[in-house]
């Protein structure tokens, strides 16, 4: 078994109180890596917390019954033994009110797969895989634990949203043969496929046409950067959760090696998301500004208005190209 396996194990079994956080604008492989933990700790007796930004987002709705994901803001004050932050590339990706009551725990464990991850926490389990849910079944196997229908779908949900449905290049036969053990234990393909990409509020398509818009290109149209404020996304009729997949229409224009979704936080603050396609690395990109993330997907925060913003990127991005 691997040494931080038999910690993370030991760990858990002198604790009883546990909270488990994930990143800021939690996506699948957040929840579902969080859930799967979570339920599987429950099952074996401990008092389990689990919260991420907002709390669980419409999209993952299907997994309401698995586990209760607080917003940071509603998570209470209490004592626990040990913190476990799953998919989380650093401490201040548990975002600005969580990453106190993270930092003041007791004993603290990272289960990622980002290799920026700098291995903030006591106990660092950060290995390159397709998904943190890789992670997650494998501590799962380790652990003995029974794994439920509810288990497979989380951790198929997990592997299927960081590998974009199984297209993107971290896609590796061992993701795709842990998946078909997945869903040989009962994880509904179709019914997560419907709920993650084949369904979406009106507010969500209409924001989807209104970042499109703003999509324009640089560098021999090698370069894409568009945009989303607060106030699209409410003329829309959306949520901010809602830009969690615009990036992909930048991404994928033909002559695009780089793609960036610019997203307010406030009028002087923004959110990068980065995407490259064939060669470009954009975890460095988004580490020159203090962010980080995976060789083809990651992002940064920057502080200016949004014109200065896109203009730092751009700068930046062409080096790339
Ligand atoms: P997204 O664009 O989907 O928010 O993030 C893309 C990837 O980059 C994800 O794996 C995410 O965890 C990582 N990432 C996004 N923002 C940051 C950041 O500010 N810092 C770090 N270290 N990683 C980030
Ligand atoms: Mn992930």
């Amino acid at each position: 078994m691997k040494k931080q396996i038999q910690q993370i194990i030991d760990a858990v079994k002198e604790s009883q109180r546990i909270l488990i956080v994930g990143h800021v604008s939690p996506d699948g492989d957040c929840f579902g890596s969080m859930f799967a933990l979570g339920m599987e700790l429950e099952r074996q007796g401990k008092y389990v917390r689990t919260s991420a930004g907002e709390g669980l987002t419409d999209k993952y709705n299907f997994m309401r019954d698995y586990l209760n994901c607080c917003a940071a803001k509603d998570l209470d004050e209490e004592e626990f033994d040990l913190v476990i932050a799953v998919d989380t590339a650093d401490d201040y990706r548990v975002g600005s009110i969580l990453e106190p009551i993270f930092k003041k725990q007791p004993l603290k464990i990272s289960i990622d797969h980002h290799m920026t991850n700098p291995g903030f926490s006591d106990i660092n389990w950060v290995e390159e895989r397709s998904a943190t849910g890789e992670l997650i079944y494998e501590l799962l196997k380790e652990m003995d634990a029974p794994i439920t229908v509810r288990t497979a779908n989380a951790l198929y949900a997990a592997i299927m949203t960081d590998t974009g449905n199984f297209i993107y290049s971290n896609t590796t036969p061992e993701t795709l043969r842990l998946a078909a053990e997945l869903v040989s234990i009962g994880a509904e393909v179709q019914m997560l496929a419907e709920e993650i990409y084949n369904k979406r509020s009106l507010g969500a398509t209409k924001l989807m046409g209104a970042a499109i818009d703003t999509i324009k290109l640089y560098h021999d149209e090698k370069i894409a950067i568009m945009y989303a404020d607060y106030a699209m996304i409410e003329g829309c009729g959306a949520v901010p959760a809602d830009c969690e997949s615009l990036i992909n229409f930048a991404r994928e224009i033909d002559t695009v090696e780089i793609a960036m979704l610019v997203r307010e936080i406030n009028k002087t603050r923004y959110k990068v998301s980065l995407r490259s396609k064939k060669y470009a690395d954009v975890a460095q990109l988004a580490g020159f500004f203090g962010g980080g993330g995976h060789h083809f997907a990651a992002g940064c925060t920057l502080d200016g208005t949004m014109e200065e913003v896109m203009e730092k990127m751009l700068m930046k991005a062409e080096e790339l190209i």
